[in-house]
């Protein structure tokens, strides 16, 4: 099967501005912002969508989180950041690679 263009990205075989990386996740900006700062938190495991975690999962999800606050802090946006997650095609999910989405104005 081929790859998302996510997990392109994540192997480096795709362009992306990244904004964190460490060995859990990525972030790079959005291909297509909604808000003046839209970026995409992406977990390195290959989890198709959010209803696709498992306890085992935990402290992955727990993790993207707090990488959403480690980029606020960056962009100074502490205190003025939402974040998003589409679970499944009905709900608008269009990448299925399961990621969160941070937006600030
Ligand atoms: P979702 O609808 O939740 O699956 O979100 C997918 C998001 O991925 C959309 O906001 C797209 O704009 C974004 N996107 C698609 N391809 C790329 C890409 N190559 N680089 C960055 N963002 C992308």
């Amino acid at each position: 099967m081929t790859d998302t263009i996510f997990q392109q990205i994540i192997n480096k075989q795709a362009p992306a501005n990244i904004r964190y990386e460490d060995e859990y996740c990525i972030a790079f900006d959005d291909i297509n912002p909604k808000a003046s700062i839209h970026i995409l938190i992406v977990p390195k495991k290959p989890i198709k969508m959010l209803a696709e975690c498992h306890s085992e999962d935990q402290h992955l999800l727990g993790h993207c989180l707090l990488v959403a606050n480690t980029i606020a802090e960056r962009l100074n946006r502490l205190d003025n950041y939402r974040l998003m997650i589409n679970n499944g095609a009905k709900a608008g999910q269009e990448v299925f690679h399961l990621h969160v989405h941070f937006l600030s104005n």
